[in-house]
């Protein structure tokens, strides 16, 4: 039985971002504790293309019957996506560890599940691969750019909800995951905001509930106020939206380990200090996330290797002292859609 969650574990290690092996096999413990035997049998055979439950049945060798019952079962737990087409059939598809799995389970967070998470956390080895492509990108608020400065579709916050017909909102895991273990902050939970067949899939498994598109607006508009940064998907057309704050978020506290976060985020702009405007009322230190700016004598001191270039310091900036200027063309070509980002970092790191 062990060996079917190594070989679960390998498969997810093959997926975006990967599934690293931790120094003490916490990474099994955590698998047997959202898998059954026979869920992790099914789950290796899974791919990151949609798919009918009968390619799925035939290479497991299962009726095709019991294997729909067992990858529904999955979906609503959380350990597969799945998408419903116009004409009403249902295709499922593997999911990363992050983002993925471990976004997905939001309404299922018991105490085991929290304990085995930190114990694979806090001992997973270490990966040194080189990474270019994200899966999720910063942008500011729109409010925080100036409109002199040329913005780019995938850069335009209130578009990319535009170009959406479906939206859902789900608790953040991160804060919930903090709030549970008595830790977090006063931010507001319900704030992932998750659009098209993402939304679907939240509302049809429970996790989360539709919103209007005027409600998604005014949601980040929230956020803004709240210090939350944007984080949507890293793709064209966005499948999420993460609303994040750099206490409890794991990805903008990995991005605060980082040497230069400025360098590892995937984010167009970069803020500048015109230091001869500020009048020091510090809410610029207040609202930065990332410890970017910090008090310093008559003013702020701003380390532009620590910027991400979310705006939240731009937009409460009294004075104007604050700007976010574009950084230098890295020659990003954005990928259609998020799941094209999975497949573009899956072949890289096939590649690597
Ligand atoms: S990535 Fe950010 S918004 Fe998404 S679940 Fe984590 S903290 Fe919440
Ligand atoms: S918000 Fe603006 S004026 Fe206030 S300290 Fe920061 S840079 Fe200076
Ligand atoms: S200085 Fe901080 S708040 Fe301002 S854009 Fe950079 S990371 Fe965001």
């Amino acid at each position: 039985m062990a060996e079917v969650y190594q070989r679960l574990a390998e498969h997810l290690d093959r997926l975006p971002d990967g599934f690293a092996p931790s120094e003490d096999g916490a990474e099994i413990r955590l698998l047997k504790r959202l898998f059954t035997p026979e869920e992790a049998e099914l789950a290796v055979h899974l791919t990151l293309d949609r798919e009918e439950v009968g390619a799925i049945a035939a290479r497991a060798s299962l009726p095709e019957e019991e294997a729909k019952e067992r990858l529904e079962e999955m979906a609503g737990k959380g350990l597969i996506f799945s998408a419903e087409t116009e004409g009403g059939k249902v295709l499922y598809q593997a999911a990363p560890f992050v983002i993925g799995i471990y976004e997905f389970q939001v309404n299922r967070l018991s105490d085991g599940f929290l304990q085995d998470l930190n114990d694979y956390w806090s001992t997973v080895k270490e990966r040194k691969e080189p990474k270019t492509i994200n899966q999720l990108r910063t942008i500011p608020i729109n409010e925080s750019i100036d409109s002199r400065l040329e913005v780019l579709p995938y850069e335009n916050v209130y578009a990319l909800v535009e170009a959406h017909d479906r939206f859902a909102v789900a608790p953040c895991i991160c804060r919930s995951r903090a709030k549970k273990l008595g830790k977090g902050c006063d931010a507001p939970i319900d704030t992932c905001l998750v659009f098209g067949d993402f939304a679907d899939y939240y509302v049809r498994t429970g996790k989360g509930r539709h919103i209007s598109k005027e409600e998604a607006k005014e949601l980040l508009v929230k956020a803004d106020e709240a210090n939350l940064v944007l984080n949507p998907t890293n793709s064209m057309l966005v499948s999420a939206i993460c609303c994040c704050c750099g206490c409890c978020c794991g990805i903008l506290k990995s991005l605060k380990y980082a040497s230069k976060p400025s360098e590892a985020v995937a984010s167009s702009f970069i803020v500048e200090y015109d230091e001869p405007k500020c009048v020091g009322c510090l809410k610029c230190v207040e609202r930065c996330q990332m410890e970017a700016v910090t008090a310093d004598v008559g003013g702020v001191r701003l380390d532009k290797d620590r910027c991400i270039g979310c705006g939240l310091c731009v937009s409460t900036c009294p004075t104007g002292a604050l700007n976010l200027v574009r950084k230098p063309d890295r020659g990003e070509k954005l990928p259609e859609t998020f799941f094209d980002t999975w497949r573009a970092i899956a072949k890289q790191r096939d590649a690597a």
